[in-house]
């Protein structure tokens, strides 16, 4: 099966330069320069992976990822932020929007490819069927993806995913942010620290709403720990 990606870039320059590379490595790609011609791609075909750019004519890069994780079809596909922008604020609202990675212009074909590699190994290695993970009122089951909390189906982003399935593995143990990025997000990826962060607050967020944001626990100066136990 051909891996499929969806580009969304309005510089002609770029967006060819982009689709050139992946096809070259064997990928499908669909390019589209703006967030109406991508809906329209969408509503035809589902891509493994997406990258949006940043400032697009229109709707924004920022609020068409906000829209993709909204939507049930397309809220699991890995999302690659492609940014001029390099301010930290920016990068992250970039991250808090529901990219789970980015990458600043200028970048190299190399640097694009090791990217989306690195984010589609990490989605294919949380795909593995294992037993159901139940902690609290969480249930989690890694072989149909399916998260419920308190008899409530919740459908988090990929990374919130991830983290929560590591996390529901290992319960009860402290992970630093390094630790978490080397496993969660896999240890030749190149990521900020600040980022684990964003997406702990995230996961937070959605644990709060169903009222068992008490498990993901923040350990100070040490990092975050999963626990049924309460806070020491
Ligand atoms: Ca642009």
């Amino acid at each position: 099966m051909q891996i499929k990606k969806l580009v969304i870039e309005d510089e002609t320059a770029i967006g060819s330069m982009i689709k050139f590379a992946l096809e070259s490595e064997g990928y499908q790609v669909t390019l589209t320069e703006n967030g109406r011609d991508a809906q329209d791609a969408l509503s035809r075909e589902l891509p493994e992976l997406k990258l949006v750019d940043w400032m697009l004519p229109g709707t924004s890069g920022i609020e068409l990822i906000r829209g993709f994780r909204r939507q049930a079809a397309t809220l699991r596909t890995p999302i690659i932020m492609v940014t001029a922008k390099t301010g930290e604020e920016d990068l992250l609202s970039g991250l808090e929007a529901g990219a789970d990675d980015y990458i600043t212009k200028p970048f190299s074909t190399r640097e694009l490819l090791a990217r989306i590699n690195a984010l589609l190994r990490r989605a294919e290695a949380f795909d593995d069927g294992e037993g159901t993970l139940e902690m609290g009122d969480i249930i989690l089951d890694p072989a149909s993806h399916e998260l419920t909390i308190s008899g409530q189906s919740v459908t988090p982003g990929p990374t919130e995913y991830r983290l929560l399935k590591f996390l529901m593995q290992h319960p009860d143990r402290v992970y630093s942010r390094g630790q978490l990025l080397d496993y969660v997000w896999g240890e030749n990826v190149y990521i900020e620290e600040r980022t684990v962060d964003v997406h702990i607050l995230r996961l937070r967020k959605l644990l709060r709403k169903h009222g068992v944001d008490n498990l993901l626990q923040t350990v100070r100066g040490s990092g975050y720990r999963f626990s049924t136990r309460p806070k020491e």
